[in-house]
């Protein structure tokens, strides 16, 4: 199973798709998270990235492609991924499709998310994440048990340094501007379909399950 997930910071892209490798045992792509490893390892691709990252913008479309690319490739994605933030450009849109010709493989569905603006700010400025496992956690409406520790692994939770007011503006603007106009290029392929991001978590991850079977063979 082949599946990519759109939508706008905050939509719950992250938060589905952890919930989707649990139950299918894919992995889950996610550019955000692996920028933000090297990052933490401090790699020649973290030291270039962080700086777009921090401030809202988008990390240059050759870097990401290439990492996309080398992800791609390793054994864990041969049956099947779940991308998430990734592509974000109509260039990276037109990479991926030379990507996955290449290895002869092509997405099952494309699934756009969305929430409604006032949320999505509210979600994004409140939200909390574990440095260790990921989990999403909000400060007003789904707080850990014990302050600063995952509920999942025991983790550390943190706030992202792009949560912040300024870098979310940005990195709402940059979204319609380049993310937004995926949708037009991925419902001429017919494999895009919409879906609510607005209601419950659950109910999210059983709309998704219900387009996934009827979708994937
Ligand atoms: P995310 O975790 O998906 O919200 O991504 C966090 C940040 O990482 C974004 O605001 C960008 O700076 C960078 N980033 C993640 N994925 C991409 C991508 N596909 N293209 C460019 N920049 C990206």
């Amino acid at each position: 199973m082949r599946l990519l997930l759109l939508g706008a910071p905050g939509v719950g892209k992250g938060t589905q798709a952890k919930l989707l490798v649990e139950k299918y045992n894919i992995p889950q792509i996610s550019t955000g998270d692996m920028l933000r490893e090297a990052i933490k390892q401090d790699t020649p691709l973290g030291r270039k990235a962080k700086s777009f990252m921090d401030r809202g913008a988008l990390v240059p479309d050759d870097l990401i492609i290439g990492l996309v690319e080398e992800r791609l490739g390793k054994t864990d994605a041969k049956t099947g991924f779940i991308l998430d933030g990734f592509p974000r450009t109509i260039h990276q849109a037109q990479a991926l499709d030379r990507l996955l010709e290449k290895l002869d493989i092509a997405l099952d569905l494309v699934i756009d998310i969305s929430v409604q603006q006032e949320n999505l700010i509210e979600r994004l400025s409140n939200r909390m994440v574990c440095k260790r496992c990921g989990a999403v956690y909000n400060r007003i409406s789904l707080r850990p048990r014990v302050d600063f520790v995952c509920d999942k692994c025991g983790g550390e939770i943190y706030q992202r340094s792009d949560d912040t007011r300024q870098a979310i503006e940005t990195r709402l603007q940059v979204y319609e501007k380049e993310t937004a106009p995926l949708r037009g290029y991925y419902a001429e392929c017919g494999k895009l379909h919409y879906l609510n991001g607005d209601q419950t978590v659950e109910t999210v991850h059983r709309e998704i399950v219900g387009l996934l079977n009827k979708t994937v063979r």
